[in-house]
């Protein structure tokens, strides 16, 4: 194995691959001084693909190809990236890729971190399929994908959202319904969104030079799907989204919470079945659904910034009071925290949303520094608050893939991952 690992990161979806080729060891890990060398998106499998890479500072690359599956998709990166077009002086074959990482959705309770990838492992996310039915196939695609472009002996690792999150107490993670559904089915809390979580509670440690076990924090990951994670110690107390990514905040087309009992009565009144209200509550509801205009929050703030929109405002602002009602919820279970931590598209870019949601919290020490917020967007890092503010606000934008290739060097090396479950 050579000192730096070339990694191949895949985000595989049903429709749309992202990827990250990210050249890193354990020194360049150390030092933050991870290379990333490309990163692409193809969208649109199953016909006519879009698709998107760039190499190191070059322009974008676009393309369309037919392509008729994950495999071809796979297929059609790999290719890119050992062609002269992308340029890169580190790939001259497959040879120079190194390890794959993959972005698994569902790791159910059995993967409490990341790991190097076998059949075992390949039958354990199989397993989970029941509870991601969409995400996980896509994710086994991937990986049966990479194991056959480049070879059975190449070291494939699996980082699951779901992992981070395997810490939550047994009072957080279960529902309260009759026990025998989480013995027989498993139904309880997992949470979403857990490297995302785990990456910026470990940009927050690095930022204010923190031991893991003194960083007690709640994050806050913003995008088109929202959540919050409750984090103690450097672990995942508490998280809103539950046994699917359905629970808790408003999301761009999600619902969040809702009463239970509005479902059976949706379906009465209107007729819907069982799948048509699940789709409702998953891609009619959240911001679009309120505001019945979209799902970006930012054609929100213009809408409302420029018409006054009555029901663009409403979105908005049930958005940030959802979000404001769990940060009031998870420093009670915290006890106190001492920073919330804004990520996500949303959370990284909207210094008004941000301000919005932080409104009113001076009574729990948080006092907002509005212009610092303001120049906090498009990949800017930092805090917000005032200096003498008890509870800090933070900006931090997430990487996700750069976690992945970490934690895949780290599983390839068989060095225990950085603030992943301890169990
Ligand atoms: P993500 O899923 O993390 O890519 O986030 C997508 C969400 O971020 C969408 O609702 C976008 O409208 C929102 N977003 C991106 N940039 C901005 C911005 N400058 N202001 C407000 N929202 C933004």
């Amino acid at each position: 194995m050579p000192g730096i690992m070339n990694v191949l990161v895949l985000n595989s979806g049903s429709s749309t691959i992202k990827f990250q080729l990210i050249a890193t060891d354990l020194e360049r890990i150390a030092q933050n001084a991870d290379q990333r060398l490309a990163r692409g998106v193809i969208e649109r499998i199953g016909g006519e693909a879009v698709c998107s890479m760039r190499s190191g500072g070059t322009l974008p690359h676009r393309a369309t190809a037919q392509l008729r599956d994950i495999r071809a998709a796979v297929d059609f990166i790999i290719r890119w990236l050992c062609s002269p077009e992308a340029g890169l002086a580190e790939i001259k074959s497959v040879a120079d890729i190194h390890a794959v990482g993959h972005r698994v959705v569902h790791g159910g309770e059995r993967f409490k971190q990341s790991v190097l990838i076998n059949d075992e492992v390949l039958r354990g996310i199989d397993d989970c399929i029941d509870l991601a039915p969409l995400h996980n196939p896509a994710n086994i695609k991937g990986v049966l994908a990479a194991r056959e472009l480049l070879g059975a002996g190449l070291p494939q690792v699996a980082v699951f959202d779901t992992a981070f999150h395997q810490t939550l107490p047994e009072h957080a993670y279960l529902y309260a319904l009759p026990y025998q559904f989480y013995r027989r089915h498993k139904v309880r809390r997992y949470g979403f969104h857990g490297t995302s979580h785990r990456y910026v509670a470990y940009r927050y440690r690095y930022l204010v030079n923190l031991p893991r076990e003194e960083v007690n924090i709640i994050t806050l990951h913003l995008g088109n799907g929202c959540s919050a994670a409750a984090i103690k110690a450097g672990n995942s107390l508490d998280t809103s989204m539950g046994m699917t990514p359905l629970e808790g905040l408003v999301m761009g087309t999600r619902s969040g919470d809702i009463d239970p009992s509005i479902i059976d009565f949706l379906m009465s009144k209107e007729g819907l079945t069982a799948q048509e209200t699940e789709g409702l509550l998953n891609k009619q509801s959240g911001l679009l659904g309120i505001s019945g205009l979209t799902n970006d929050m930012r054609e929100l703030l213009d809408e409302a910034r420029e018409n006054r929109d009555r029901r663009a405002l409403l979105a908005i602002e049930l958005f940030c009071y959802r979000v404001r009602k769990y940060i009031g919820a998870y420093l009670a279970a915290l006890g106190g925290a001492d920073a919330i931590v804004f990520t996500g598209g949303i959370g990284e870019n909207s210094a008004e949303v941000r301000a919005r949601i932080c409104q009113g919290m001076e009574w729990c020490g948080l006092h907002l520094n509005e212009d610092v917020n303001a120049t906090l967007t498009g990949g800017r890092e930092g805090m917000f608050s005032t200096p003498d503010s008890r509870l800090k606000a933070y900006v931090i934008p997430t990487d996700e893939e750069l976690l992945i290739a970490r934690d895949t060097v780290r599983c390839v090396l068989a060095v225990p991952p950085v603030n992943s479950s301890p169990r």
